[in-house]
């Protein structure tokens, strides 16, 4: 750290953070742990940028964790969101704005018959996996390895030590009771999930997964893994849950669904939907929907459930992203700077590649796309967290963490695609 570094606002809020909060962060992978340094306390946001306490301008691949998608502070979405305040913050009462949203939802995803909404991804999925239960009177689900759904109990799991042996838990707190009903596969590895319903399949619940992982990197599944999951679901009466927090309206208008031509029985939604603001959602079939309280036996509730104020930058973003070519020209956005940094770092001589699937990316210090967990663990973290210091130097913000996906917004055109590259090839030559 340089002397300048160390007087920096940045780090006197970051020491002032850690008095009264835990690693001074409100959620872990902002504290940077995994790249070390001092994480930056953003100040304001506007487009493709952000700025730090110190005043320094970034160009932001994170975008919120994925939400960002039309760049930050749209006018558009902050007038909904002025306009919704002014008339009351919660109600605790039902509001047409949630009628209107869910039925946007309902013709954007046509899997999707009846929508509940939530406030974060984690009670999304978590609710749709005590639907898949109570549904079914079923307790087992599957998961797989490098997947995130959230921090529910029996969700924190890594896998057993053995194959089709039951997960543990990757969390302090999260009891083996809790987490002894989740089996953990290796994603993209369809035998094994065929051996697993072989063994068990009338035992379990549910199978969930995000059919476009991007939380550990971004990594496609094979059409021949979705393909076969969805049969043996409904060979064996197991729910498929898409968990498209992350991927819906992401890597298109229709999520991953509709990219593989694949219907879920219930999805999983956030991050877009909220358009920077607490909405998440859970739906599907109808039948299975209607088991949910009040009608259904099935209990899941919410104060700031649908919340007008969220909803209605919820309900701008969903609009705005329908806009003609809004999706061809975010996947060729994503695709322009992944070229863009690869041949970077072939010039510089460095092993690296990457991958877009809509706004989307990943970027692997490895020369393949990895297709498991196992295979993205083998790239260079060393070598990325280089890379990720050294882009934050030029004012580019990556996420910090070489597990996660990055995101572009509509709002980065090719001029702040060009910068990125620039500076990339600055940074590839100084750690090559
Ligand atoms: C972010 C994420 C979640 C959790 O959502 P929160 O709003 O952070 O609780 C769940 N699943 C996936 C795929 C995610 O990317």
């Amino acid at each position: 750290m340089t002397t300048e570094q160390a007087s920096s606002k940045n780090d006197i809020l970051f020491a002032r953070a850690q008095q009264t909060t835990p690693g001074g962060v409100n959620s872990p992978v902002r504290a940077f742990r995994s790249v070390g340094g001092t994480p930056r306390f953003i100040t304001r946001a506007e487009g493709p940028y952000f700025w730090d306490a110190d005043g320094k301008r970034y160009i932001d691949y994170i975008g919120s964790w994925g939400p960002a998608i039309l760049g930050h502070a749209r006018p558009e979405v902050v007038k909904a969101v002025q306009d919704a305040a002014a008339n009351g913050l919660s109600f605790g009462a039902p509001t047409e704005g949630e009628i209107e949203i869910a039925e946007e939802i309902c013709r954007l995803l046509p899997s999707i018959e009846q929508v509940r909404l939530v406030s974060s991804g984690t009670e999304a999925t978590m609710s749709a996996l005590r639907l898949a239960r109570g549904a079914t009177g079923r307790d087992k689900i599957v998961k797989f390895e490098g997947c995130y759904h959230g921090h529910a109990d029996s969700l924190l799991v890594k896998a057993g030590s053995g194959l089709l042996t039951f997960g543990n838990p990757t969390s302090a707190g999260v009891p083996e009771d809790f987490v002894k009903h989740t089996l953990v596969l290796d994603y993209n590895n369809v035998p094994q999930l065929e051996d697993a319903f072989a063994s068990m399949g009338d035992t379990i619940a549910c199978v969930i997964v995000e059919p476009v992982a991007g939380n550990m990197n971004l990594i496609r599944a094979t059409p021949e893994f979705l393909q076969r999951m969805r049969e043996l679901c409904t060979e064996y009466g197991a729910v498929l849950i898409f968990d498209e927090v992350m991927c819906g309206f992401r890597v298109g208008l229709g999520g991953a669904q509709e990219m593989y031509g694949i219907a879920p029985d219930l999805t999983a939604l956030g991050k877009v939907i909220g358009g920077g603001m607490p909405v998440a959602a859970f739906g599907g079939r109808a039948d299975l929907m209607q088991k949910m309280a009040p009608i259904g036996p099935v209990y899941q509730a919410g104060t700031l459930s649908g919340n007008p104020v969220a909803v209605a930058a919820g309900m701008t973003t969903l609009k705005l992203i329908q806009e003609d070519g809004f999706y061809e020209k975010l996947s060729s956005q994503a695709d322009k700077l992944v070229k863009g940094l690869t041949e970077a770092a072939r010039e510089a001589g460095i092993a690296f590649c990457g991958d877009a699937v809509g706004g989307m990316f990943g970027m692997y210090f490895s020369e393949n796309v990895p297709s498991s967990y196992g295979q993205m663990m083998a790239g260079d973290k060393e070598r990325f967290n280089r890379f990720f210091h050294g882009m934050l130097d030029e004012g580019v913000y990556f996420a910090p963490a070489m597990f996660e996906a990055g995101f572009v917004s509509i709002q980065h055109d090719d001029a702040v695609i060009a910068e990125t590259v620039e500076a990339a090839r600055r940074v590839f030559k100084r750690i090559g």
